[in-house]
């Protein structure tokens, strides 16, 4: 890829200007892998490869969810590790969120048991100092030296934890335990969203505990090699076996599995029903389709309707106009039927994603978006209502 000046160099990856866009970073990952804060380093022919197609992957993954990230293209292709990001100003912070307790936080802590699992999930904030080894840093401290504001902090919290679970739902489809995850923030320095935090970095093998099986011995991710005291030719190639795995586990994320919702309405004159629920499902990107039929003047085609489809779609469910076709459908098919008039379309939605979303990592990550969306509402609509009355400005 063409590039422009090179902006910033980490230990592991070199961030280039992309010429003619200014909002737009070129990221390259290089085949080093490093260990205490820089003081061990090796090179293993191939990790840049994988690394940039492990991120490419995750960032593919919660973009598609609708979480922010800077990442925009590229680190998948034979495209010499690179990738497309929007421009950021970094926060020199680590996020982290475990869900179950290792590493620091049961060396900080020796009252917390090793593996015992963290609910709610734990969210700490580290500020970048290789010489000081990355200390723990409060929220107060955060917003004293003017790194971000008490709402940014909310909402890096909240975002980082919604990021951990779609990651630890993905992980868990293929019997891994999510232990922990580090990510990092940027604040965007143009076009749309100028201002605002996303996800940003990388998120690869280097970023999480993984435990297959729930089994600390069976890691895969870059603890095993932090726990090497030196690093044989050996243990290298093996470690580079485990992020290849990983990158081929993580290479089956981003894809959302075809799932279908069949709006089906008694009678013509019932169809109007089901068009605030066609708009509702939407949000969640979800296809539909609609059929007419009629319990008292064709059964027959009831049933065969639903004999087709169910023939047609694997991952479906059934939304019917009214309780008497619900109550056929029901009875004449193994697919999950839902009765639009026993509730409202957004709540009727939501149940209908998380049906899907139970196989499906991407409408999981969208229903806890939706979700997080709808508390932000509320608490935000709390506020306006409490809010002193606005001083007219005088003009
Ligand atoms: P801990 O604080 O227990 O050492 O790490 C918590 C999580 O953050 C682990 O998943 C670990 O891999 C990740 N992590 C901590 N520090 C760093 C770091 O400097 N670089 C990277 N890539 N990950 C880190």
């Amino acid at each position: 890829m063409n590039k422009g000046l090179e902006v910033a160099r980490g230990k592991t990856k070199v961030l280039y200007e992309k010429p003619g866009q200014p909002d737009v970073l070129i990221v390259r990952a290089f085949d080093a892998i490093t260990a205490g804060d820089g003081a061990r380093r090796d090179e293993i022919a191939g990790k840049g490869r994988i690394a940039a197609k492990t991120t490419a992957r995750v960032f593919r993954l919660l973009n598609l969810t609708g979480l922010p990230t800077h990442y925009l293209s590229g680190g998948e292709d034979d495209d010499d590790n690179e990738m497309l990001v929007r421009r950021c100003t970094m926060l020199p912070l680590e996020v982290v969120v475990r869900g179950v307790a290792a590493g620091s936080l049961v060396r900080r802590k020796p009252g917390i048991a090793r593996g015992s699992v963290l609910v709610p999930r734990l969210v700490e904030f580290f500020f970048k100092d290789d010489a000081n080894h990355d200390p723990l840093i409060e929220p107060d401290d955060i917003v004293h030296r003017g790194i971000a504001t008490p709402q940014e902090i909310g909402l890096m919290t909240e975002v980082a934890r919604i990021a951990f679970e779609i990651l630890a739902h993905a992980w868990r489809r293929r019997e891994t335990l999510l232990v922990d995850l580090k990510i990092e923030f940027g604040r965007l320095i143009g076009g749309e969203g100028r201002g605002s935090l996303v996800i940003a970095d990388v998120i690869d093998n280097d970023s999480w505990r993984i435990w297959p099986q729930g089994r600390e011995e069976l890691m895969l991710d870059k603890q095993a090699y932090r726990n090497l005291e030196k690093a044989t030719p050996a243990d290298l190639e093996r470690v580079r076996e485990n992020y290849e795995t990983v990158a081929e586990a993580v290479g089956t994320f981003p894809s959302l599995r075809p799932g279908m919702a069949a709006l089906v309405a008694d009678g013509q004159t019932s169809l109007g029903i089901l068009d605030p629920i066609a708009a509702a499902l939407q949000i969640f990107g979800l296809q539909t389709l609609r059929k007419v039929v009629s319990t008292h003047l064709v059964p027959g085609y009831v049933l065969q309707t639903v004999q087709q489809l169910d023939a047609t779609f694997s991952r479906m469910v059934y939304v019917a106009s009214g309780p008497q076709l619900a109550a056929m459908l029901s009875a004449s098919t193994p697919t999950p039927v839902f009765d639009a008039t026993e509730y409202d379309a957004d709540e009727l939605a939501l149940g209908i994603a998380k049906t899907l979303a139970l196989d499906d990592t991407i409408m999981f990550g969208r229903v806890l978006l939706v979700q997080a969306n709808a508390r932000s509402a509320v608490l935000h609509a709390d506020a306006q209502i409490n809010a002193p009355p606005q001083q007219a400005v005088l003009g």
